[in-house]
């Protein structure tokens, strides 16, 4: 993108801004999209080469079974998830080094107690680093993103055999410390974690406990990015310019008077998960990632799992990235042929670009977050008299970086937002469609376009 066209959408919105006409609204995908030249730049520096040599070294330490050997030996050997875990740390702190140190690189050591899948207590260690926000009230708001390190083979209880792990979930693994590499080279008012986790395949136990700390301190999470088999294997029927976003539905424990209102006025599709999912799609767009999120409308896949439900259960946002088909002979599996047909996840079966394209749209989405104002607060839908109008109003973060606001709306029967208004200054739009008939959301931009998560309004009566 050259400066002048640049400088041409910067042109297009201010027009937009300015001259819009409360009748007029735009298809969502007619708003001048804002790409931050920052970003752009840092997703050009995502290398399929880096990430490529990153699933390669997790995959050099034979076993990343969260039951394998953590000794001194062990690691000093390069064998088994003690290894594992000590390089992880030494790749965030190389990022940290080559940034001035802007990185926290920390650890979250626990036992996890006998359990199915943990045949004796055992020490499991989570690992992340944190790029603090560079303003002390925006650096409340957390975005992260995670992969898990530990592996398996087809018997969980096997500590030993060679349990590679390229795809699930080395690939997850190296696009969390790809995003910590390239981002931790700008700055951003809110702050991200680049997380890596233990225990998944065990039970999830890694991301439970982190989530679980993450409630009980008062964290304010507000965007959380799994990535679990995102290494767009390279068998027939796999779509490598697709990555599936999955979200929940309905939250854990929703109160009575949530679930009565989610069914009286068809909130199943508007959970903050769900609204995480669409801001991923939108990011996609302004950004021109070759990959695009295709929004999966469940929380998971049939009989299966994964550290974004362990976020889910405490009440954050969080959503799961998996390549569009898996082919299961190259997960949980003994390494192996067997009449002809190659078992187990090896790197060779890995399309390296694809997963960098997954780590541009993570990074993206992180980025955009991470520099957007706070979110409207209190969005309110009035509902006062039968009108065939909409009014909502709201108030403005207290941050004071909102410049303006974006009245997004769509069908109620529509997946994804079809119309946006621009609101400048005002904290009240009234828009000419009936609330009967359409869902809508707020949702802030500041001067250079990043735009905060939308937020449903609550009926006021
Ligand atoms: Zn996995």
């Amino acid at each position: 993108m050259t400066r002048f066209k640049e400088f041409f959408r910067c042109l297009l919105w201010l027009a937009l801004a300015i001259a819009i006409h409360p009748c007029m609204s735009l298809r969502a995908q007619e708003v001048a999209s804002f790409a931050d030249p920052q970003i752009k730049a840092a997703l050009r520096e995502i290398s399929a080469g880096q990430i490529q040599s990153d699933i390669q070294k997790l995959v050099s330490f034979q076993t990343r079974s969260t039951i394998s050997a953590q000794d001194g030996a062990s690691i000093s050997a390069g064998h088994g998830i003690g290894a594992a875990r000590e390089w992880l740390k030494s790749e965030f702190e190389r990022y940290s080094r080559d940034c001035g140190g802007c990185l926290e690189v920390k650890t979250d050591t626990f036992t996890q107690p006998v359990s199915e899948r943990i045949p004796a207590p055992v020490g499991i260690t989570d690992v992340f680093a944190v790029l603090k926000g560079t303003n002390a009230e925006d650096a409340k708001r957390i975005v992260l993103v995670t992969g898990h390190y530990d592996s398996r083979i087809s018997d969980p209880l096997d500590k030993t055999g060679f349990a590679p792990g390229a795809n699930d979930d080395a690939s997850g693994t190296a696009v969390s410390l790809e995003c910590a590499r390239v981002l931790s080279k700008l700055k951003f008012p809110g702050t991200i974690i680049f997380l890596t986790v233990a225990g998944e395949e065990q039970g999830l136990y890694g991301s439970k406990h982190f989530a679980e700390i993450a409630k009980a301190q008062g964290w304010d999470i507000q965007a959380v990015l799994n990535n679990d088999i995102v290494g767009g294997d390279q068998s027939p029927g796999q779509d490598a310019k697709v990555v599936r976003v999955f979200s929940e539905s309905i939250p854990d424990n929703p109160s009575e008077q949530h679930l009565r209102a989610i069914r009286a006025l068809g909130g199943e599709n508007d959970s903050p998960s769900r609204e995480l999912a669409r801001y991923i799609t939108q990011t996609a767009r302004t950004y021109w990632v070759e990959v695009a999120p295709l929004p999966e409308f469940r929380r998971d896949r049939y009989l299966r799992g994964g550290d974004h439900i362990s976020f889910n259960a405490q009440g954050f946002a969080a959503v799961r990235f998996t390549e569009f088909q898996e082919n299961f002979n190259h997960q949980h599996q003994n390494v192996r042929t067997e009449n002809g047909i190659e078992y187990g996840d090896l790197p060779k079966f890995v399309n390296f670009d694809y997963v960098a394209n997954v780590a541009r749209l993570n990074a993206a989405t992180l980025a955009s977050l991470a520099a957007a104002p706070a979110a409207p607060q209190n969005v309110r839908l009035e509902t006062k008299g039968l009108t065939n109008d909409s009014t909502l109003v709201w108030d403005a973060p207290a941050d004071g970086r909102a410049v303006g606001y974006e009245v997004l709306w769509r069908a109620t029967a529509a997946p994804d937002w079809e119309h946006v208004q621009l609101v400048v200054k005002a904290v009240k739009a009234t828009i000419p469609v009936s609330k009967d008939n359409v869902i809508f959301a707020v949702q802030t931009a500041d001067d250079a376009g990043h735009r905060s998560l939308p937020i449903v309004p609550v009926p006021e009566r």
